[in-house]
Order: structure tokens, then sequence, then C-alpha cells
């Protein structure tokens, strides 16, 4: 029999998630980067904190994010967005003169982006520790944490604060890697540090070997049982295009297969995946059930332009797993 799920319940407090806050523009053509004029459509809502929290809620799990956004339009598209979505945005910080962040992507033919970022050099660099975070944290059930962030001093200082305030209170952690490029050796510590408090690790691909990086020929089985030795009960292991599965500390594996959809823009795709999964699992659901759905919200978020254009609400995922065919598992 499947153990229980390891995460905290949802009427304990709200899923945070600590990060950035970003308004995106899409080049409307293929091609290589920024160097000419050219079509562009947006801004959307976007950073991948934030795409995950939004498909949180909308998958109707509580959620909470601490960002930090300017006092521009950009910064109140996003708030304005998950304000309406019923995110608690009481600590997303509004800072005076800086500008929200942005990011600038263009999709070459063979779907490789280039990018364009303004993200520590605007209001989203500023963020800290304040009596709202303070408020947030001490009634939060869960944190999840997305690796990138990792490498960002005063972020790190900021998730090394709360996630023990979260668990000593019965709350739990999830942790998606997020890093496909080689760690820092920096970042390798924090991320160390970081798998030892956490309940529920999301890798995508080759992610899997980050914490058994080093060892030489190790397989996917070996790598998931290190992972479980570091106090991990349960990995979702996304597959992109191919589905998802997850394991338990337990020994039994879940395979989801992908819904098949058209991709136009597969930014965001992980963080709503993610969203979508822990919401479920903190909401009761089986392992199954929460893989349904986790997928479906990844393959609707690639049907759509813009990376927070696609988390479903959960109407719209039941849809989704309604109306979508799915590869043969
Ligand atoms: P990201 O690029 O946002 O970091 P990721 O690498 O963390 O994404 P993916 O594996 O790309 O995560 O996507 C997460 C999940 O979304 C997959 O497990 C799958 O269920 C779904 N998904 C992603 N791309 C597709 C696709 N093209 N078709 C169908 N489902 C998809
Ligand atoms: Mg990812």
């Amino acid at each position: 029999m499947a153990s229980p799920t390891p995460l905290a319940p949802d009427h304990l407090g709200p899923t945070v998630c600590i990060g950035e806050i970003l308004a995106e523009i899409v080049a409307t053509t293929e091609g290589v980067g920024f160097k000419n004029p050219q079509p562009l459509v947006g801004p959307y809502p976007s950073g991948a904190a934030a795409i995950f929290i939004d498909q949180c809620r909308r998958m109707g799990g509580s959620a909470a994010m601490i960002g930090a956004v300017g006092d521009d339009d950009f910064g109140r598209m996003n708030t304005d967005r998950l304000a309406r979505d019923d995110v608690d945005v009481s600590a997303i910080a509004i800072h005076p003169n800086l500008p929200t962040g942005t990011a600038f992507v263009r999709y070459q033919n063979d779907g490789k982006r280039d990018f364009v970022f303004n993200v520590w050099t605007s209001a989203a660099g500023t963020l800290s520790w304040t009596p709202a975070v303070e408020d947030v944290i001490a009634r939060a059930g869960h944190l999840h944490v997305i690796g990138t962030s990792l490498a960002r001093d005063h972020i790190w200082q900021m998730i090394e604060r709360a996630a023990p305030l979260i668990k000593a209170r019965g709350g739990t952690v999830s942790l998606d890697p997020n890093q496909r490029k080689e760690l820092t050796k920096d970042t390798e510590g924090r991320f160390a540090k970081m798998i030892l408090q956490t309940d529920l690790l999301l890798p995508s691909g080759d992610e899997i070997f980050l914490s058994t990086k080093g060892i030489s020929e190790i397989d996917e089985t070996d790598a998931i049982h290190a992972i479980f030795a570091q106090g991990v009960c349960e990995i979702v292991l996304k597959r992109g295009d191919v589905g998802a599965t997850c394991f338990q500390s337990d020994g039994t594996i879940t395979n989801a297969p992908a819904f098949i959809v058209k991709e136009v823009d597969p930014t965001g795709a992980g963080d709503c995946f993610g969203g979508a999964y822990v919401a479920a699992r903190r909401l009761g659901m089986a392992v199954a059930e929460s893989l349904t759905y986790a997928c479906a919200a990844g393959a609707r978020n690639v049907t759509m332009l813009g990376p927070m254009e696609g988390a479903g609400t959960r109407a719209q995922l039941e849809n989704v797993i309604a109306i979508t065919p799915r590869l043969d598992l």
C-alpha cells in the first residue's frame, strides 16, 4: 500500500513561494535574439515563483507569494492577476523607485530560447525579510523552493530562515532544482543543505543526478535511492512531452503519460506542473490523481503564449483531462 501524502495538509496554512515576479515580453517571430527591431507581444505576468504559486491557487490550494515589484504597471499587472486568482499578496513588496523585473524571450527555429533579463537589478533584487513576510511565514503550511533562487544570496537567506520556521509548525518543503547547467560550487552547498529539509523533490531530466554528482556509473535507480537516503519521501521526475513518474520512499512507482498537445510556448510548464501537484497532494489526493492534474497543468500551459496564461483552474484542468488524448504508457 502506498504511503500517505508526505505533505502538510492544506488547512495548516498556505503554500508559500519566495522569488521573482516579472513582466515577460515575447517575440512573435522565430529567430536569433534581439539585435534588430521586431514584433513583440506582451507584457505577460511571469517569474517562475509567481507561475508556480498562481497554478497552485488555481488548482484549489491555498497560496501566498513573497516577492517584490516596482510601483509601475508591470508590477500592478502581476499583483492584480495574483490577487484576482485569490493568491495572498500581502507579502509582495512594492519598491518606490526600481522597476518591476522583465524578461524578453525569443524562440529559435529549433525551440531553443534567447533571453534578455532584468531581474536582479530590478525591484526583485531588493526582496527582503519584512514584517509582512514574517506574518506569512508564521502561518504557512508549506514552502516551495525553486533551485535557481539558491544562487541569489538575498533569497537564499530568506529561504534558510523560512524553511525551519515552517517545518517547526508541522509544515513541509518541496524543491524544484530547475537547473540544467552546472551548479556553481556555492550553489551546490546550498542545494545539499536544502535537500536535507525537502519532503518532495521535483526534478526534470538529468536533475535527478544533482545530489550524486561526481559519482560515476550511477543509474536512475541508484540516484533515486541516494535522494531517499537524505530524507526525501517523494520524487516526481518530469519528463517533458513524455509525462512524469513518481517514486515514493516505500518503493511505489507511478507513471503518468503526457497529454498529446501542440506545444506553442513551453516556458512555465515545469512550474505549472509543480504548482498543481503540490496543491493536489496537500488537498489529500492520491499520487496517480495528483500526477494526472499536474500533467494536465503542464500540457495546458505549453499550448498558450505567455508563461502564466495557460495556468488552469481545476475545472479547466478537468476539461483537459476529459477531452485530450494521452500517450500510451
Ligand atoms: P521548465 O522548462 O518550465 O523548467 P521542466 O523541465 O521543469 O520545465 P517539463 O518536463 O518540461 O518540466 O514539463 C513539466 C510537465 O509538463 C511534464 O512532465 C509534462 O507532464 C508536461 N509537459 C511539458 N511539455 C509538454 C508537451 N510538449 N506536451 C505535453 N505535456 C507536456
Ligand atoms: Mg524545471
